[in-house]
């Protein structure tokens, strides 16, 4: 027995069926608002990361899976989507804005624990190219959308603006002066970033009561930020979202500026409770080397944890199993079922040629809303069907059984 890899799952039934619940839920939103799918590849160069996520944040500099090829290039299987996005973007020719959904695996390094996976999966969703608020907002509605329609109990969203890169000049001269006043009280983390990258201090919690009285973005904004963070304010009240201002959430990637956010879930504790989380990426193509800025907004968020929050029962997996009580007639049936199939059903069925109690075992391991009998009545036209949840049985015409599965 080999084992799998620490930190990865197998993601089995059933399981599994919230897995393509959240999947196609996340597609069909994405559809719904005109993001169409981009397929990434896992593999990307080092310097994507180094250069776009930045070489002093915590996922480069400890939690990335870095090799070299045999070709000797330096590769990393992708900790996260959106430098990958926005380098294809810049690849592809981008011009203008496009709308992007994706989905799949993820790789840190981190302590493997439950919602802490070394290998994990987000959906993602970025729109490049788009400088306006309103983007912010759709981005920040469709999450806040599909957390909802998948069940998610106790969603809330925190929300914090941290400026431009000028505004942050002056901010980062006022928060490095703090920072000083208090090193020798903080963790030698913070205590290290307080020179490359003070505003990481600021999500420390293992110095939160420092940092709370440590001065926020928030409150040295230019007047452009300022102006664009309260028309995001303002589109997610008028689209009905609550949230709440979270003066310290910063996030920790280099390459975000003004808006910024995360979603959480009552049904988890508070240190793994994020479900997901984004913001305004406006730096990042000039990071990955654009000679041209290229704005962006977008968000991922982690499938792990949304299934672990989304509501038992999954629907049935299929709507119908279809058992032969005479062998005789499995010919027929097979035609049957690959119709009943061809026109959108969902049946299974074990071929006919076992007992007709293992194909009742079969049937209820299936998960099928209804089992149907093909029997004496096949002659007359007619098949006997039973729905498993109430025990509701019926002798129904062939071609009706169609319409007996959609009631
Ligand atoms: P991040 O951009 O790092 O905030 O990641 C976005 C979301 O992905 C998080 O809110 C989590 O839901 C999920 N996530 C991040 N890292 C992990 C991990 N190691 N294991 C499981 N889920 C993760």
């Amino acid at each position: 027995m080999i084992p799998r890899v620490k930190g990865t799952d197998d993601i089995l039934p059933p399981e599994s069926a919230r897995w393509r619940a959240l999947l196609r839920g996340f597609d069909d939103l994405a559809a719904r608002y005109g993001y169409d799918l981009a397929v990434m590849p896992v593999l990307e160069s080092t310097e994507l990361f180094s250069r776009g996520v930045g070489a002093g944040t915590d996922v480069v500099e400890k939690q990335m899976y870095t090799f070299e090829d045999q070709g000797g290039r330096s590769v990393t299987l992708r900790p996260e989507f959106t430098a990958g996005i926005v380098r294809a973007y810049l690849e592809s020719g981008g011009t203008g804005v496009m709308k992007l959904a994706a989905a799949g695996p993820q790789f840190r390094y981190e302590q493997p624990q439950k919602g802490r996976r070394r290998q994990f999966y987000q959906v993602d969703l970025e729109c490049v190219g788009d400088p306006d608020s309103r983007a912010d907002v759709e981005i920040i509605e469709m999450s806040h959308r599909l957390l909802t329609e998948l069940g998610v109990p106790g969603v809330t969203l925190q929300l914090n603006s941290i400026g431009d890169a000028a505004d942050r000049s002056q901010y980062r001269d006022l928060l490095r002066d703090y920072l000083r006043g208090v090193a020798g009280e903080l963790s030698p983390d913070s205590r290290r970033r307080i020179d490359d990258n003070p505003l990481r201090v600021l999500d420390s919690k293992a110095d939160a009561a420092l940092v709370a009285a440590a001065p926020v973005p928030l409150d040295h904004l230019g007047p452009e930020t300022a102006a664009h963070f309260a028309a995001v304010r303002a589109g997610l009240e008028e689209a009905g979202i609550a949230y709440e201002i979270a003066p310290r959430l910063v996030r920790g990637l280099d390459y975000y500026n003004r808006t910024v956010f995360e979603f959480y879930s009552t049904a988890f504790e508070a240190a793994q409770s994020a479900l997901g989380g984004g913001g305004r990426y406006d730096p990042l193509a000039e990071l990955v080397g654009s000679r041209v800025p290229v704005a962006g907004v977008g968000v991922a968020l982690g499938c792990d944890r949304i299934v672990a929050a989304m509501p038992e029962p999954a629907p049935p997996r299929l709507d119908l199993f279809v058992a032969v009580a005479t062998p005789v007639r499995s010919g027929a049936a097979g035609a049957w079922v690959r119709s009943l199939r061809a026109s959108g059903h969902r049946v299974d069925w074990t071929g006919g040629d076992r007992s007709l109690k293992a194909q009742f075992k079969a049937a209820d391991r299936s998960g099928a809303a209804v089992v149907a009998i093909v029997g004496d009545e096949w002659d007359a036209g007619q098949v006997r069907l039973k729905r498993l949840a109430t025990g509701e049985e019926a002798a129904v015409d062939i071609e009706e059984v169609g319409a007996w599965l959609n009631r």
